[in-house]
């Protein structure tokens, strides 16, 4: 959730398969016949349709490859390598030729430039295409989001990866840190059985003085000792877990890395023609200028939305839990106070260049959400006395 460590590491905790597309081709040709056939061959055909039904499913349902996050890391990457080395190589050819080769070379061109727009236009649209195709709505909170991971088949490399690198911090189960936010766990996935379904959840408790929780999308949930600086009894702690179990349920990881996939597609030729048309200097500043005003006017406000969404889903999940929702708002008054005096608010940046949306506007929207969370307690038949506690104002002083 929170900080520095999860700043590090949350990029480094997912991976999923590429999503093939099975489904269109299955309704073609053989579903138009089947309203023709007599009674007595429906059967039959039904038993070639049903056979040809799952070799065609088969057929697409290849084994799915497993990209991890180091994966998609690693692609994105290289398709930004290759950009940048084939526009630099580009530009030295292009310079050690005479001005007469120049010449033919640019008469050459004009008389194919339709043929290199209509490339352009088609590769353009090729990625519209697959964008839109991919675009999904989310179940808890019908957004559209854009997903070409699969989300069923992620394997456990980055969960086996962070208990590696916290091996020695790693807090025993039989440790009554460990057993309280085991209980809180247990609750909280037993009043959303209907949302969590089969998902399996696990806990590694680390001791590191870092307030902060961290998840991967497979749901191994990582909470460092440091947040009981902030969390001071167990309502607290839940709307936490809560709210990192919203970023699997989500799927922000995995639409995050689509995002990035389709970024870094869509700047192959930009990069390209940085290089091929600037010196390495101002390809090389143009690229950060870019870079930045990417990250502050896409990438970043797209993070701070989804720490928002799991703060708002994280709430839900928590109130059907029946706890003292105005805990959540004390648990962020203790987080201001804690950075207020460690001195760690001094060094905060202004939130347009932060990953995460300041404590303020959370608390705000936290409160907008209160009335909801209150109907959600009286739905769920809460104790009357948590909701009473619940319908107390919610001042944010
Ligand atoms: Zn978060």
């Amino acid at each position: 959730m929170f900080y520095f460590v999860k700043k590090i590491y949350l990029k480094h905790l997912q991976h999923t398969t590429i999503r093939t597309m099975i489904c269109s081709t299955r309704s073609l040709s053989y579903g138009r016949n089947l309203p023709e056939i007599s009674f007595l061959r429906s059967k039959e055909s039904e038993k070639r349709w049903q056979h040809l039904k799952y070799q065609r499913a088969n057929f697409h349902n290849t084994q799915k490859l497993q990209l991890s996050i180091y994966g998609v890391e690693g692609i994105c990457f290289a398709m930004k390598l290759c950009s940048i080395f084939s526009g630099h190589h580009t530009r030295r050819w292009w310079l050690s030729l005479n001005p007469i080769q120049q010449q033919e070379i640019k008469a050459w061109y004009w008389k194919r430039r339709n043929v290199f727009y209509g490339s352009l236009s088609i590769f353009f649209l090729v990625l519209l295409m697959y964008y839109l195709t991919h675009l999904e709505r989310d179940p808890i909170e019908k957004r559209r989001r854009f997903i070409i991971f699969n989300k069923s088949q992620q394997a456990d490399f980055e969960d086996r990866y962070l208990t590696l690198v916290f091996k020695n911090e790693i807090i025993p189960p039989h440790d009554p840190v460990y057993r309280k936010i085991e209980r809180v766990l247990w609750k909280l996935t037993n009043s959303n059985k209907k949302i969590f379904e089969d998902r399996a959840w696990s806990i590694t408790v680390v001791d590191l003085p870092f307030p902060t929780a961290m998840v991967t999308p497979r749901g191994q949930i990582i909470v460092c000792s440091g947040i009981f600086k902030v969390v001071q009894n167990e309502d607290q702690l839940t709307f936490i877990l809560a709210h990192e179990m919203s970023h699997v349920l989500l799927l922000h990881m995995i639409e995050r890395y689509s995002y990035k996939v389709l970024m870094t597609a869509v700047f192959v030729i930009p990069l390209f023609l940085m290089w091929a048309c600037h010196s390495s200097w101002k390809a090389i500043l143009l690229y950060l200028e870019t870079n930045f005003l990417y990250n502050v006017f896409l990438s970043l406000p797209y993070m701070r939305r989804k720490e928002m969404e799991a703060d708002i889903v994280g709430l839900q999940l928590s109130a059907r839990s029946c706890i003292n929702l105005k805990e959540v708002l004390t648990f962020w008054k203790n987080m201001k106070k804690y950075l207020d005096l460690t001195g760690q608010s001094k060094y905060e940046m202004p939130t347009f260049l932060m990953t995460h949306p300041n404590i303020k506007s959370r608390m705000e929207e936290l409160v907008r959400q209160m009335p909801k969370a209150v109907d959600l307690q009286n739905q769920v038949g809460c104790p009357n006395s948590s909701i009473i506690r619940a319908a107390e104002k919610f001042a944010l002083n």
